[in-house]
């Protein structure tokens, strides 16, 4: 059997003709394995739904119960048969219930990896590598100039500026699904143990990791009512406060309730100075769930795959550095899955 006749890419998404199903479709289908619950990888409107129970969990939080017809929870490496193609799902540390997707026929394993991450993260089950003939990786940060930076150290960044400025509110712009947990779950392994201030758009995500066992801390809504907010009163209550919300909240006026706010973003995109300049980020914080450039080749080698098929992102460079080392590599060009969106 060739590879592509287990797995190719498709208008909709990766298509697995045997096993009649696809990989995190872009558009609605009959029977559909999702990665994990970004809103670009989990879409509502399909027919048959196979993840994680988490991820199954966090499309009901964003998209109601009816998401899908049917939803049916894969275990962690559970082998499961569709029409004589065998499927199971491996920790991918990209969110909370992410998944690669190892899908077997014959003697042919190809993973699909969805998004990934290879650093700790309290948050998220740690990644597992999966031998496989065909390992199909993103490449959101492939170029050699992507390196972030410790963790630990980008957060430290953010407590000493709050020492800093302890009359300004600090507002840290991460997304909603992973980003934001693993930000205050980071901010209270460095010992942060003040209440943290979240947009109510992050609060029934963060409501479930709690009730997944992921201590956050205390949190609190950051509200304010109306007309206290302009008499300036409870203003002051979000002094030296952090504040976390979803980055599209930061562009409205909700951002301007607090007390001259220090505008954070925490995102793999803030090693480039430019993006923090247009988006007016004052405090940028390099935290990613995404692969950099070493972690991405570091994983290649380690699993050691024939082949390597790279989508959704800088393709080129990481096609190209398989190329120099002898393993066969392909852009699969898939559309539909945004870079920005990690
Ligand atoms: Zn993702």
């Amino acid at each position: 059997m060739r590879f592509e006749d287990l797995l190719r890419p498709t208008p909709k998404g990766l298509y697995c003709p045997p096993g009649d199903f696809f990989i995190d479709p872009v558009r609605p289908v009959e029977r559909a394995l999702v990665t994990h619950g970004h809103a670009d990888h989990a879409r509502p409107g399909n027919e048959k739904v196979l993840a994680t129970r988490r991820t199954l969990d966090i499309m009901g939080i964003r998209y109601g119960a009816d998401f899908a017809r049917e939803r049916q929870v894969a275990e962690w490496g559970e082998r499961i048969s569709i029409n004589g193609v065998t499927v199971s799902f491996h920790p991918a540390g990209h969110v909370l219930g992410s998944a690669q997707i190892l899908v077997e026929k014959g003697d042919v394993r190809i993973v699909a990896s969805g998004d990934y991450k290879r650093r700790r993260d309290p948050t998220a089950e740690g990644f597992e590598p999966v031998p496989c003939d065909v390992f199909i990786t993103e490449a959101t940060f492939a170029l050699p100039v992507f390196r972030h930076p410790a963790t630990h150290e980008e957060v430290q960044k953010l407590i000493r500026s709050v020492k800093q400025f302890p009359e300004r509110a600090h507002l840290v712009g991460a997304y909603a699904l992973g980003k934001a947990q693993r930000v205050i779950a980071h901010l209270r392994e460095e010992g942060y143990d003040r209440p943290i201030y979240i947009h109510g758009a992050l609060k029934k995500l963060c409501d479930y990791y709690e009730s997944e066992g992921i201590d956050l801390g205390e949190l609190r809504p950051a509200t304010i009512a109306r007309g206290k907010a302009e008499e300036g009163e409870a203003k002051s209550a979000f002094a030296g406060a952090i504040v976390v919300g979803p980055p599209s909240a930061f562009a409205d006026k909700w951002a301007r309730r607090f007390p001259d706010p220090v505008s954070c973003f925490a995102s793999g995109w803030m090693r480039v100075r430019q993006r923090a300049r247009q988006r007016g980020v004052e405090l940028p914080l390099v935290v990613s769930d995404h692969c950099d450039w070493d972690e991405l080749i570091e994983t290649i080698l380690e699993i050691g795959p024939q082949e390597v098929w790279v989508t959704h992102g800088r393709e080129e460079a990481l096609v190209r550095w398989c190329g120099l080392r002898q393993i066969r590599a392909r852009p699969l060009h898939l559309v539909g899955y945004e870079d920005e969106a990690e």
